[in-house]
């Protein structure tokens, strides 16, 4: 059954640093591996982050990234079984915020009270497409 989460969370670490490499790196490889796909939006304040594939795989994921301390203030935003993937191709689809007009705004943690589960995912896929 295809599993969706998605969260924020707040950033610890520099846009520049190479934690942020290292979190690339590392998500593209383990995702390819375990057959999960999803996106990763950044900024110097923040993260969004969607994952989905197989339940088991998505919890243990996130179990992990949970216990990350490059970033804190973790939020799940949603989370539940989706009919069909969103980002289909796309071990870790990275979008920087410099680049993703309103991003800071649109990720917002007090801005996520009002948008519709699932209702996220599908704009950052939006941004996500080719
Ligand atoms: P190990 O590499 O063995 O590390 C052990 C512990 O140290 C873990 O708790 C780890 O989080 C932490 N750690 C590792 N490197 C550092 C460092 N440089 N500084 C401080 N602490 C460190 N992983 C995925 O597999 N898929 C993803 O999609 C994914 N997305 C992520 C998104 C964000 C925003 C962040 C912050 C991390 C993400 N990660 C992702 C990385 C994930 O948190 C784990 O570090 C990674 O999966 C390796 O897990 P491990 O248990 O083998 O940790």
């Amino acid at each position: 059954m295809l599993h969706r989460l998605s969260y924020v969370s707040r950033a610890a670490i520099d846009r520049c640093s190479a934690d942020f490499m290292d979190i690339a790196r590392v998500s593209l490889q383990r995702n390819k591996a375990e057959g999960l796909t999803g996106a990763l939006y950044y900024d110097d304040e923040q993260f969004f982050q969607v994952l989905e594939g197989d339940a088991a795989a998505v919890r243990a994921t996130f179990a992990r990234i949970r216990r990350d301390p490059r970033h804190h203030s973790i939020a799940v935003v949603s989370e539940g079984p989706a009919d069909a993937r969103l980002f289909e191709g796309w071990a870790m689809k990275f979008l920087d915020g410099a680049w993703v007009r309103d991003g800071r705004r649109l990720f917002a943690p007090e801005a996520l009270s009002s948008v519709p589960p699932g209702e996220l995912s599908r704009r950052i896929a939006t941004l996500a497409a080719p």
